[in-house]
């Protein structure tokens, strides 16, 4: 069975979410994630934003431009009497749901509920159609097996059970829907896997059911060799192994969520990125066998760092030192990204902010702390690995009239970081682009 997830502009119109029967092969068994219609979570974001400011007419008027937007994508979905009902049903249920919460005392619970119900409409939506024109398909609500724990990690064994057991009780069908990014969390409320999450469902799905592939199709030909919105003339990856699109994925190339290699990699299946506009195109293949030899792959970008430094005049890397600034993150369950050390000091990143105060009075035990905001970690990816020389410093030379805070080389045998304030992003990326490629 494929797991097929296709992203926002890829349903973002009435013509696209016809089209999507070009791509999905009617006979095979598969399970269809979608995220929301374009733009819609953004504009859940905005009203969700209005309701907790206490601006009850800005909320109001952006659903109701948000209801309009969908009354005309109805119209032009549907082409019967019935059709048309059902999606203006549809729309109405959600839009009255979201409105509703005018009323009521707005806390992250109702933000979240707000959020998810993009993948709710455009799921359903997707299900009409299909009734409308013949098509046989089921719904599989995620919020029946998609769960997260009280880390916010996802419950793999929860999820294969329940979509299992789902799955079993329609054996009789070969069409699966299911809503990409929505979740419960481990207090059984609605809640989502952060933006861009879809990809982490489908990769989740593929995983809990041992899928033979996943796709993910989106408004590009593949991985790029670097980001698209930012450098000219970057070039489609046509395979990537899973630890080289971790890394890529991780350190922000927005194609995929930061996560969402993870679950294909540990259960080993293969993932493919595909383009709906123009879906002849080969674009990604990453899978265990992906990597190429003595390259560089590609480049990117993750912005919203801060860099941390405690310099200390005593021994600061005498054993048993480390161990106590690790524990300072493990306690507010802040991940670090970067590391560098020298004899006096030890340099980190984290993109996690919410804690920074208290970390930051913690660290104070140990030194002096220094912090730096607005930072970006710049990523390449390639091989290299102990034998291969040379590549570090063409990537130093690429951005040597760029003042650089951290590097980190070494770490991994396909990661070389850069660590620079995000003011110079847009040089770094393209005078690596030029010296790399
Ligand atoms: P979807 O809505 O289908 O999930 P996204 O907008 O999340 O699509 O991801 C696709 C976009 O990611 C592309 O349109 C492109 O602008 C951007 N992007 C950033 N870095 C890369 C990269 N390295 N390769 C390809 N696309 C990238
Ligand atoms: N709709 C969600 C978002 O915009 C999830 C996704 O598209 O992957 O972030
Ligand atoms: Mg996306």
């Amino acid at each position: 069975m494929k797991v097929i997830k296709f992203g926002g502009t890829s349903v973002g119109s009435a013509a696209r979410i016809k089209g999507l029967l070009d791509i999905i092969d009617p006979n095979a068994r598969k399970i269809v994630v979608l995220s929301a219609v374009a733009g819609t979570t953004n504009a859940l974001v905005e009203i969700a934003a209005a309701y907790t400011n206490g601006d009850k007419a800005k909320a109001e008027q952006d659903i109701e431009a948000l209801r309009a937007h969908y009354n005309t994508l109805i119209a032009e979905l549907f082409s019967t009497e019935e059709g048309r009902y059902n999606g203006n049903e549809l729309i109405n249920y959600h839009f009255d749901l979201i409105a509703s919460f005018s009323n009521q005392l707005f806390t992250p619970i109702e933000e979240k509920i707000i959020l998810a119900q993009g993948e709710l409409i455009s799921t359903s939506l997707f299900h009409f159609y299909l009734t409308e024109i013949g098509v046989r398909s089921k719904l599989l609500p995620a919020l029946d097996f998609m769960k997260i724990d009280e880390d916010n990690e996802p419950k793999i064994d929860f999820i294969r059970e329940n979509i299992n057991e789902l799955l079993l009780q329609s054996s009789d069908h070969n069409f699966f829907i299911t809503q990409g990014y929505i979740c419960r969390n481990s207090f059984g409320e609605i809640d989502n896997l952060r933006r861009g999450g879809s990809d982490y469902t489908a990769s989740l799905i593929g995983a809990a059911i041992g899928a033979e592939e996943i796709q993910i199709w989106t408004d590009i030909d593949g991985m790029h060799n670097n980001d698209p919105r930012i450098v000219k003339d970057t070039k489609p990856i046509a395979s990537l192994s899973f630890d080289e699109a971790a890394e890529l994925a991780y350190f922000g190339a927005k194609i995929l969520h930061p996560q969402s290699v993870f679950p294909a990699q540990r259960y080993n299946v293969p993932v493919r990125i595909l383009n709906t506009m123009a879906p002849q195109a080969s674009g990604t293949l990453i899978s265990r066998e992906g990597a190429a030899k003595g390259i560089v792959r590609s480049v990117a970008a993750k912005d919203g760092i801060v860099a941390i430094r405690i310099q200390s005049s005593r021994m600061l890397l005498a054993y048993g030192f480390l161990r106590r600034v690790f524990e300072v993150f493990e306690r507010y369950k802040t991940p670090i990204d970067m590391i560098t050390t020298s004899e006096v000091a030890i340099s980190l990143t984290i993109d996690d902010t919410r804690y920074l105060a208290d970390i930051e009075k913690e660290l104070k035990d140990f030194g002096t702390v220094a912090i730096d905001l607005n930072q970006t970690i710049v990523c390449v990816v390639g091989d290299f690995g102990p034998n291969t020389h040379g590549y570090a410093s063409r990537v130093l030379d690429a951005v040597k009239h760029i003042p650089v805070r951290m590097i980190s080389y070494g770490g991994s045998n396909y990661n070389i970081s850069l660590l620079l304030q995000t003011e110079h992003k847009v040089e770094a990326l393209r005078s690596l682009h030029n010296r790399l490629f």
